[in-house]
């Protein structure tokens, strides 16, 4: 991932306009919620297959994560990374927190490797509720 050119110029306007769709967000987002959205209408994306061939290069760029756990994308607010992130998912008000794995993930990748099992990826979503949402239940 090091010669990955994240250089936003070199995106393309489909690539770019789902980039700031996930950004203007703020929340993960389906491939068929960004393709709701007025502005990917506007800018000429029909069809799923579109939305889905500009999240994959975003994502092969580290400017989008996955949540397998929701089938939705989020845009990574921290730049290209090459050390696994995780979410917490708010299960409330669907806000999610990015977090930074780095020591987790090689604990994790360590006991793996301590069954001979060779790790593509780590991934870790955690459900529950975010502080407003955590704030707002507290209060009857
Ligand atoms: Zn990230
Ligand atoms: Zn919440």
């Amino acid at each position: 991932m090091a010669d990955v050119d994240a250089d936003p110029k070199k995106l393309t306007r489909n690539q770019q306009a789902v980039l700031a769709a996930l950004k203007g967000a703020g929340r993960p987002l389906t491939a068929y919620d960004v393709l709701g959205l007025p502005a990917i209408r506007k800018a000429g994306m029909k069809a799923p297959l579109t939305i889905y061939r500009a999240l994959d290069k975003l994502i092969a760029l580290g400017l989008v994560h996955r949540i397998e756990s929701l089938n939705a994308f989020v845009h990574c607010g921290h730049g290209p990374h090459d050390h696994a992130a995780g979410f917490l998912i708010c299960t409330d008000c669907g806000r999610t927190l990015e977090v930074h794995l780095e020591s987790c993930e090689n604990h994790l990748a360590g006991r793996a490797r301590d069954q001979g099992f060779a790790v593509d990826d780590v991934r870790v979503e955690m459900t529950g509720r975010c502080p407003d949402c955590a704030g707002r239940a507290a209060v009857p």
